[in-house]
């Protein structure tokens, strides 16, 4: 069968949940992963996800609500972790492929150590 990347059953980022794939985790929970982006933008790059499958932000639903919640508080964890509070940092989401997204599983992309750029490209 061919792999469908939007599928959860085919989905990197539920693999690196379930340890299937290797990833430099640096926070988990039972809610949440967090791991160090393999490409990294910036001198600190992570990827906070929730360990339930949602493929984009525009498919969460009111179930998700403290969900999402959980994951913002495990960004500014991190964010505190790293010495970003008060240097500032860069969240972000991409939800759909025109915004950017390339894999199919919600993360929070959390950025910093450099000045970034406003509008983004
Ligand atoms: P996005 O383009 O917003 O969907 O972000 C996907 C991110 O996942 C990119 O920044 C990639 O560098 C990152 N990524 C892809 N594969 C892996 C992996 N195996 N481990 C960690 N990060 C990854
Ligand atoms: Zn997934």
């Amino acid at each position: 069968m061919t792999e469908n990347p939007h599928s959860e059953a085919d989905c990197l980022f539920c693999k690196i949940i379930q340890k299937k794939i290797p990833s430099k985790i640096v926070y988990e929970d039972d809610v949440a992963l967090a791991f160090e982006d393999i490409s990294p933008k910036a001198p600190t790059h992570l990827l906070i996800i929730p360990k339930t499958h949602i493929a984009r932000l525009a498919d969460i639903e009111q179930k998700d609500e403290a969900t999402m919640a959980h994951l913002f508080s495990v960004v500014r964890t991190l964010a505190k972790q790293h010495s970003l509070l008060e240097a500032g940092f860069r969240t972000v989401i991409n939800s759909g492929e025109s915004a950017g997204q390339t894999v199919f599983h919600l993360h929070i992309h959390l950025l910093g150590g450099r000045s970034f750029q406003w509008p983004p490209g």
